[in-house]
């Protein structure tokens, strides 16, 4: 199964102000398109080349010699479900079976969105901030570099890109602010609820 870099579910000026096109030109373009086409070398010729890319990463998660096919795949399969939690006009408080879920095992939506937001700001370094569910109920995590829920038994619902390359251009230093314009403005609770399913 050929590893392949997804178009992006919006056009590249959608989400602006709050994420520009030329974000989009270089996370997408540049550094998404990058870990695609790594992953593809490093697997080709080998007995991971037919594989699906959620099978690449749990086997490369598991071999140690395997750490940088690991964090290359696990990387392509992040930012694919990234682009995928972000839409015009999204973000804000979520209706559906999310916000009563948030309601009941998160403290309310304000409490989520400072948890969240928190998540994000002291994950130290790159990394991403998730909300996942585990054993069938939600919980807010952070991983670090290309790390995943995935190889942790916790189900993906949202997540939020906080390597520097995601917001640099558009807000420099200002992690927190992007975060914030994440929650008040694009987040696809849409996609969050399908995940629950
Ligand atoms: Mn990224």
């Amino acid at each position: 199964m050929p590893i392949t870099l997804p178009a992006l579910p919006f056009a590249p000026n959608a989400l602006e102000p709050h994420i520009s096109a030329r974000t989009f030109e270089f996370h997408h373009g540049k550094h998404h398109k990058a870990y695609v086409d790594n992953t593809s070398k490093l697997i080709e010729g080998t007995d991971l080349a037919d594989k699906a890319l959620e099978a690449i990463i749990q086997a490369a998660a598991a071999d140690p010699s395997k750490k940088g096919l690991f964090n290359n795949a696990a990387q392509v399969w992040n930012h694919s479900f990234f682009w995928q939690c972000l839409k015009l006009g999204g973000g804000g408080k979520p209706s559906g079976k999310i916000a009563a879920k948030i309601d009941a095992e998160l403290g309310g939506y304000d409490k989520f969105a400072a948890d969240f937001k928190n998540a994000g700001v002291t994950q130290f370094g790159s990394g991403w901030a998730w909300l996942v569910l585990k054993e069938g109920k939600l919980a807010i995590v952070s991983s670090a570099n290309a790390e995943t829920p995935l190889t942790q038994g916790l189900k993906p619902l949202l997540v939020a890109d906080v390597w520097e390359h995601a917001y640099y251009l558009d807000y420099q230093n200002r992690r927190p602010d992007f975060l914030q314009a994440f929650l008040d403005h694009l987040v696809n609770w849409d996609f969050v609820n399908a995940n629950l399913g």
